[in-house]
């Protein structure tokens, strides 16, 4: 009986011993896994009959018991300067997310989701507006690197860093980022060096410590957004969970541990959180922590009445915390004119 197309593993939710192990099941030697891995992620072949060093019966049995694709590009968007480029993939259960390749002179960042929807429900993201629909598979986060990998290889570039700043909480998601990210750092494969990822966090706290105890290179980034619970909770539902002392004695305990610096990100949004008083109270928080702060004015979005603040305030609100000693980087948004706004491109495609 042959199995049905979408009940067929996706070879890239396997890791090197899985994929060793599935390959030994049919008899090869394990060495040859090793050579489908670097087909894999080294030669970035797509599909089993790219893999023509390999015996053509092997060919066919990779053909006939995996699959290559688990994501559909459906829309391509490219930014009028075509140096940003975000495409929508739709998963086989119909789901949508989307990914974001960025240009700049000497770099090539993907910012990737890890899921479809997302649970945290921050009242200013696209994707919380639209609600949770699932974790995505390790193989389906690391498809979409794949995907812009195979891209850039044609222009005769390669991807340099990774962000989990797409749609969805890498956090809630957490084994599988971690596993993909992990496959992604592999040495014998893709080998993207752990310092060239960031995960983004809404402030799950007990991951955070969880993340802190494993001692990683990956870098971690803090969305704060507001520093009084009140404001944080209106934004940010989560923050009834974790409020900010308790985020920000996490983020402490964190930079002890690690001795890395942490990333704070701050949507500036006019007239809520961008005041100088605001600027003052953030660096009162973050007084004495290995940290910089990334503020961006936010990109509007159908569902919140807020707008990004003005170059001129979010100057401002960077002069503010640089005099009190807190590295601050504003950071203008691209690709606004192709939606590559978080979740705004797989909004449009529920509609
Ligand atoms: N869930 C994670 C990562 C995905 S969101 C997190 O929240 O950190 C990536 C970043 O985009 C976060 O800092 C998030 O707060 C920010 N963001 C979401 N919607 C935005 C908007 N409309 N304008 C500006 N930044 C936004
Ligand atoms: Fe989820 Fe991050 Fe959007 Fe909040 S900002 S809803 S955590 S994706």
């Amino acid at each position: 009986m042959t199995a049905l197309p979408e009940t067929k593993p996706l070879i890239y939710d396997l890791d090197l011993d899985q994929l060793t192990g599935l390959v030994q099941s049919w008899g090869e030697p394990a060495y040859r896994a090793k050579q489908i891995w670097q087909g894999i992620y080294c030669q970035l072949w797509g599909s089993a009959r790219e893999f023509t060093p390999l015996p053509a019966g092997l060919r066919a049995k990779m053909a006939n018991e995996l699959r290559f694709t688990g994501l559909n590009a459906s829309t391509v968007l490219k930014s009028s300067d075509g140096q940003t480029v975000k495409t929508l993939f739709l998963l086989p259960d119909g789901r949508a997310i989307e990914a974001v390749l960025m240009r700049y002179e000497h770099r090539q960042t993907l910012c990737i989701s890890s899921q479809a929807g997302c649970a945290m429900g921050c009242s200013f993201c696209a994707t919380g507006q639209m609600g949770f629909k699932r974790h995505l598979t390790s193989g389906e986060i690391v498809e979409q690197v794949l995907y812009y990998a195979r891209m850039l290889k044609q222009e005769g570039k390669a991807v340099t860093n990774i962000v989990l700043m797409g749609m969805g909480e890498p956090f809630h998601n957490y084994e599988n980022t971690l596993a993909a990210i992990d496959r992604l750092n592999h040495p014998d494969g893709f080998n993207l060096g752990a310092r060239r990822f960031t995960i983004s966090t809404v402030g799950l706290v007990p991951m955070i410590r969880k993340f802190a105890a494993e001692k990683r290179q990956i870098n971690l980034a803090i969305s704060l957004h507001a520093s009084d619970d009140q404001l944080r909770s209106s934004m940010m539902p989560v923050n009834n969970r974790y409020p900010v002392a308790e985020l920000i004695q996490a983020c402490r305990e964190y930079v002890d541990a690690t001795g890395r610096r942490l990333t704070f990100e701050w949507a500036l949004i006019q007239g809520v959180n961008d005041t100088p008083e605001q600027a003052r109270a953030l660096a009162a928080l973050l007084k004495g922590m290995l940290c910089h702060v990334n503020v961006i004015p936010l990109n509007p979005t159908h569902k919140f009445a807020g707008t990004g603040s003005t170059r001129q305030r979010a100057e401002a609100f960077r002069a503010e915390l640089d005099s009190a000693g807190i590295p601050c980087t504003v950071r203008m948004r691209r690709g606004i004119d192709i939606q590559a706004g978080c979740g705004q491109l797989a909004t449009e495609h529920g509609k």
